[in-house]
């Protein structure tokens, strides 16, 4: 039996032929940038994540570096983060000019220890943001209470917990601002890149908005009054312009980005938003079949907090004999994948920061360890159990 991690040619033949008539649907209707199906899905997205504004940019990273230029931040600045995840968590950190702070994990959460993150403050820290792992939402609460104390911003980085909730409380609308990604592997994934930044705060998503086309137009002219403390004044003159379709488009008040969610993959995620949960559910059903087949076994289980319904983006175990293992399950046709292999701190990338190895060794004891497994909605009970028949079979 072949076991692949994902299946999206199985998800698509799902989807059928709603996907395929909404992808043609807006090639035949060459409305491509920012037309009425990105709109659409930004208020669909929004009204699922629990929030006042949903914007869409062209990936995940582009989320986070555009989250965190909205909130003012840059060179000088340090912003917290977990230091087991994937690197464009600490990559958008570093290329708005700011300083990674790395946070130790827990061994059994995989996510960021709140317990660690006070000791790692200082006068230049101006957010943190915590990584919803693997699906699984932060502890919050804690999170939440110590920005509120040192007056932090939160920016969720949600791009592998879409449809995950904290305390009946859905992720994205939880700090200030939060990130998600629909690369194709993520939970709810497009046929190509896109993402989606999350606030209930007006000022965030006007400079959000503007920073997305290039600073221009009435969000630009916005955004640099809100980011430079002024208030928002409209210049009425330059709005009855009507010389050209849209008199501010070519008036540019902020340094920004090209970074839309593309026509075609908002269509296709309007296809796929409503069965989300449903395909959640399918894999915390794995993950219980998983949990409760392995429990007592050789290997180390992710543990879930009790006020948290995690949506298992990876199903990620511990094995004392990790190369042994994928080895075997490849034999017996059955893929895996290693997250993460090298944390943050030790990436050569990094190397400027001046990390060491040690420095971590919870995340430097799980990035020899975690190893993800299949879990994925459309995966059959025979599979599953074949999943779990070999796991158990190599450890008798
Ligand atoms: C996927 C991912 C990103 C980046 O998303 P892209 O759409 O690939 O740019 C950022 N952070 C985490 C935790 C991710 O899993």
């Amino acid at each position: 039996m072949k076991i692949p991690l994902i299946d999206l040619k199985a998800q698509l033949e799902t989807l059928q032929p709603a996907a395929d008539i909404a992808v043609l649907k807006v090639l035949h209707d060459t409305a491509y940038i920012m037309g009425s199906e990105v709109q659409q899905f930004e208020r669909e997205f929004a009204a699922y994540t629990h929030t006042k504004h949903a914007i869409g940019v062209g990936n995940g990273t582009d989320a986070l570096v555009i989250a965190l230029k909205a909130l003012g931040i840059g060179p000088g600045d340090e912003v917290i983060t977990s230091t087991f995840t994937f690197f464009a968590s600490a990559e958008a950190i570093a290329f708005v000019g700011a300083k990674p702070v790395f946070v130790d994990v827990d061994l059994k959460t995989y996510n960021l220890d709140p317990g660690l993150i006070e000791q790692k403050i200082s006068p230049k820290t101006k957010a943190i943001m915590p990584v919803h792992i693997f699906g699984q939402p932060c502890d919050m609460d804690a999170i939440l209470e110590i920005a509120k104390k040192h007056e932090l911003f939160v920016i969720e980085d949600a791009c592998q917990a879409v449809g995950a909730t904290y305390k009946g409380r859905a992720m994205g609308s939880l700090g200030d601002i939060a990130c998600f990604s629909f690369f194709p592997t993520k939970n709810l994934g497009c046929a190509g890149d896109g993402g989606m930044i999350t606030t209930d705060s007006d000022q965030l998503a006007t400079i959000c908005k503007a920073l997305r086309v290039h600073g221009s137009g009435q969000n630009g002219q916005d955004a640099r009054d809100i980011l430079s403390g002024r208030e928002i004044e409209h210049r009425s003159e330059q709005a009855t312009d009507n010389t050209v379709y849209n008199p501010l488009k070519y008036y540019n008040y902020l340094i920004g980005h090209n970074s839309r969610l593309d026509e075609i993959q908002a269509a296709l995620l309007r296809v796929k938003l409503p069965l989300l949960d449903t395909w959640n559910e399918k894999r915390r059903a794995i993950a219980q079949r998983y949990l409760e087949a392995l429990s007592g076994s050789f290997y180390q289980l992710p543990v879930t907090l009790a006020e948290v319904e995690a949506v298992y983006h990876m199903f990620v175990l511990q094995s004392e004999e990790r190369s042994k293992d994928i080895e075997c399950l490849k034999e017996a046709g059955i893929a895996t994948g290693v997250y993460y292999p090298v944390p943050l701190h030790l990436q050569k990338a990094f190397d400027q920061e001046g990390y060491q190895k040690g420095d971590y060794p919870q995340a430097e004891y799980l990035s020899q360890r975690t190893f993800a497994i299949p879990v994925y909605p459309e995966m059959s009970d025979a599979q599953v159990d074949y999943v779990i028949k070999v796991l158990h079979d190599m450890h008798e």
